[in-house]
């Protein structure tokens, strides 16, 4: 394919975590980036060499390794929480592309390690630095495998909507409050 391959072709070949380190905000507009001639196909560290050769088939780019600025290829990993220090701050929860995490405000949370990408975007918003990302295969028994892309996007996008759902009823839900305070005043007799 030519390296006018489209975005959507390219975000297919990716893995989907999420997690910002080719520098773009997420998968998508990374391969936008790429399909635009505006990025390189080496600044996918999760990918690796894997997605490398699968965007230069795409792209007809040549393979080239992975940038070292955008990270280390490495073995597959996850995030667990040390549920003794957690205070339940639930600061965890938003930044978390594939809701990973589950626990409520003022209890102990915890990782879904089935659901888990190790994109480390809930580490720094931990305020008692009570989360660590370690590889898969230090969990305890019986293993669980990683995500693939594939469930990687469908719970991206699960939840991508939500938010957009959650933000549209916040706003029909204020402008419901303004026309009916506004409705009231017109009601107010004057004295
Ligand atoms: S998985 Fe790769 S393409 Fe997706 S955000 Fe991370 S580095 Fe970027
Ligand atoms: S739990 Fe943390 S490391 Fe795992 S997917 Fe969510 S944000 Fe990424
Ligand atoms: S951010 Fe840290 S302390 Fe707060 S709920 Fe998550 S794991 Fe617990």
């Amino acid at each position: 394919m030519s390296a006018s391959a489209p975005a959507a072709a390219i975000d297919a070949v990716l893995p989907q975590t999420q997690c910002t380190r080719c520098g773009y905000t997420g998968c998508r507009p990374y391969a936008e980036a790429i399909g635009a001639g505006e990025a390189a196909i080496n600044q996918c560290p999760p990918g690796g060499a894997a997605t490398i050769a699968a965007l230069a088939r795409l792209t007809g780019k040549p393979v080239q390794p992975l940038n070292p600025r955008n990270g280390v290829e490495g073995p597959d990993k996850v995030a667990v929480i040390d549920e003794a220090a957690c205070i339940g701050c639930a600061r965890c929860l938003p930044p978390c592309p594939v809701d990973a995490i589950i626990g409520t405000s003022r209890r102990m949370h915890t990782v879904l390690y089935a659901l888990c990408t190790g994109c480390e975007l809930c580490v720094a918003p931990c305020p008692v630095d009570c989360i660590s990302i370690v590889p898969r295969t230090s969990l305890p028994a019986p293993a669980v495998p990683a995500p693939t892309a594939a469930q990687n996007r469908e719970r991206f996008v699960a939840r991508e909507a939500r938010i957009q759902r959650r933000a549209g009823e916040r706003r029909a839900l204020l402008e419901a409050r303004k026309r009916s305070a506004g409705q009231a005043r017109s009601e107010t007799p004057a004295r």
